[in-house]
């Protein structure tokens, strides 16, 4: 394949004025863990050209590197904010998901798939501490058999030891005691 050169740009009007938008693709590294696609951004309007990086997490949520995203999202972790809050969005994250840039479609999925995965994860959790319970209970189950069978082994050594005293006594006793003898009858 003959090396050509592409480029892919985007204009966005606000306030009846357009500005013009370069995008490039991201290396793995520009990326970055944690997120799945994206592009960078650049301002070609502008003088100096501002350079932001528009990314897609892995959880389907868009994430820009400009200060009016920051600002969205700040709002968003404040205390008061109302949850769930809305995801934060800027005008390069809309652009990007009206001129199909990035999908709806692929956000849609990637969301679908963090539910279920949440979902799982919290089912794991859950059977994971039910084992532990039911775990914890066998074991009170054991313990407590096996002391009740040293209490049991206890008392049947306490009353074999009786017995042997008890048979030592004995046999002494028929020992000591004189033996009738049999009168011899006269004839
Ligand atoms: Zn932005």
């Amino acid at each position: 394949m003959k090396t050509r050169l592409c480029r892919l740009f985007f204009e966005i009007e606000q306030n009846g004025q357009a500005k013009r938008y370069s995008l490039a693709p991201l290396s793995a590294e520009e990326i970055g863990a944690g997120f799945v696609a994206g592009f960078k951004v650049t301002n070609r309007s502008e003088e100096p050209q501002p350079v932001y990086l528009v990314r897609v997490r892995e959880n389907g949520v868009m994430y820009c590197t400009c200060p009016a995203f920051l600002w969205e999202q700040r709002k968003g972790q404040e205390p008061a904010a109302p949850q769930p809050q809305p995801d934060a969005m800027c005008k390069h994250c809309e652009a990007l998901a009206a001129c199909g840039a990035v999908t709806r479609n692929m956000l849609d999925v990637l969301k679908a798939r963090t539910k279920l995965l949440d979902a799982a994860e919290q089912r794991i959790e859950q059977l994971t501490k039910n084992r532990d319970i039911e775990r914890e209970a066998a074991c009170r189950n054991a313990d407590s058999l096996r002391r009740t069978i040293a209490d049991l082994e206890g008392r049947l050594h306490e009353v074999t030891q009786r017995a042997l005293q008890l048979q030592t006594s004995l046999s002494a006793a028929q020992a000591v005691t004189p033996k009738r003898r049999t009168r011899k009858v006269a004839a």
